[in-house]
């Protein structure tokens, strides 16, 4: 008996689906045209597919599959911020939420990479449920997808803030980029990507060498390692100062920005000397610094600095060098600011 274990169409990038029409004893340019309607029709069936012939899609039926995922939920914020809960419609019934944000210059979608997080930073939701999986390239994709879709809108800047660690399901991340950034399908250029870390060094490294032109958003927090081996376990296999050569690295290579974020806790690094420690360490960078009043967590013991102090913290570096901006929180209400998403499981959300 012949076990047919179908394969997402969405996890191929355009040239991996060139390879897989060739195997089938198919032209490449075929690949272009599944592109076209995958992406830019955003069909969900081979059937669909009308200029394709009858028995290739019959072929490519028996093979691939589209997986769209179902809308469990969507809440929508006072300010206009709309967040999804997506059922992935996997045997282990994942659920995981993505974050729409309309800006005057576009919209914005934050999307997850991994289902859970195991990185384990102290102040962050997505670390309260324990890590299920990485997210396939596919899945990765198909939230831009379903929600292009469902608003009826064009996403025109992704940002991988979302639940999980996108530098540890790298592969994964980068393919997704790929098929994002094609200009025969969804064509969200490089530059309209962000990419958030948490600080794992060497694939700092390996996404600098390939000089993909996205933005990388380091998620710092503090300049002291003492504070941050304590909020964020990742700093005692990765230390400040090796993190901060590795974005020395990436700027060299993509002559790109660094974004660097900094969630303020009231009595934890909130303070001048917390900022003048800040200044010290990315002094002369190119990089802005983007302030954050965490948001409180139910469960986690992190106050929000007052507005006071964000602000003269904001004053002292801008005053010693430094760029930096206050982040207009969204969403906060249906917790679909940042840290507040999280993994979530069928019979919470029903
Ligand atoms: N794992 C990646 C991607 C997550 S992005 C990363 O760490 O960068 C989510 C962003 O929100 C990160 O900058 C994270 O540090 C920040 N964050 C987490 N919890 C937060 C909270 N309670 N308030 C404000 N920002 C928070």
């Amino acid at each position: 008996m012949r076990i047919i274990l179908k394969k997402n169409i969405k996890n191929y990038n355009l040239d991996d689906l060139k390879n897989e029409l060739v195997v089938l004893g198919e032209k490449p340019f075929r690949a272009e045209q599944l592109f076209k309607w995958i992406y830019c029709e955003k069909v969900n069936s081979f059937e669909e597919m009308t200029n394709i012939s009858l028995e290739l899609r019959e072929k490519l039926n028996e093979d691939y599959e589209f997986i769209p995922f179902k809308i469990i939920k969507k809440l929508k914020s006072a300010d206009g911020t709309k967040k999804y809960l997506f059922d992935l419609q996997d045997k282990e019934q994942n659920i995981i939420e993505t974050v729409l944000m309309k800006y005057h210059h576009g919209c914005t979608l934050c999307v997850s990479s991994q289902v859970g997080c195991k990185m384990g930073c102290k102040f962050c939701a997505s670390t309260c449920i324990p890590f299920s999986r990485d997210l396939l390239a596919g899945e990765i994709v198909e939230q831009i997808l379903a929600v292009e879709k469902d608003e009826n809108i064009r996403i025109s800047n992704i940002v991988f803030m979302g639940i999980g660690e996108p530098l540890d399901n790298y592969d994964n991340v980068i393919k997704s980029i790929e098929i994002i950034n094609n200009h025969k399908g969804l064509n969200i250029g490089a530059r309209h990507i962000s990419i958030s870390t948490c600080g794992v060094v060497p694939k700092i490294y390996e996404l600098a060498d390939k000089q993909i032109q996205c933005t990388l958003s380091i998620s710092l927090h503090t300049a002291n390692n003492e504070t941050r081996n304590e909020l964020m376990p990742i700093n005692k296999a990765y230390n400040i100062q090796e993190l901060i050569k590795a974005c020395e690295y990436y700027i060299e290579k993509t002559n790109r920005r660094i974004s660097f974020e900094y969630a303020l806790v009231n009595g934890k690094n909130d303070n001048l000397e917390n900022a003048k420690e800040l200044v010290s360490l990315i002094k002369g960078m190119l990089a802005h610094v983007n302030l954050i009043p965490i948001n409180e967590i139910n469960d986690l013991n992190y106050i929000k600095s007052t507005n006071e102090n964000v602000i003269r913290f904001r004053d002292y570096l801008n005053k010693h060098g430094i760029v930096a901006t206050i982040r207009r929180e969204l969403g906060s209400d249906i917790n679909a600011a940042c840290g507040q998403l999280r993994r979530q499981n069928l019979k919470e959300v029903n």
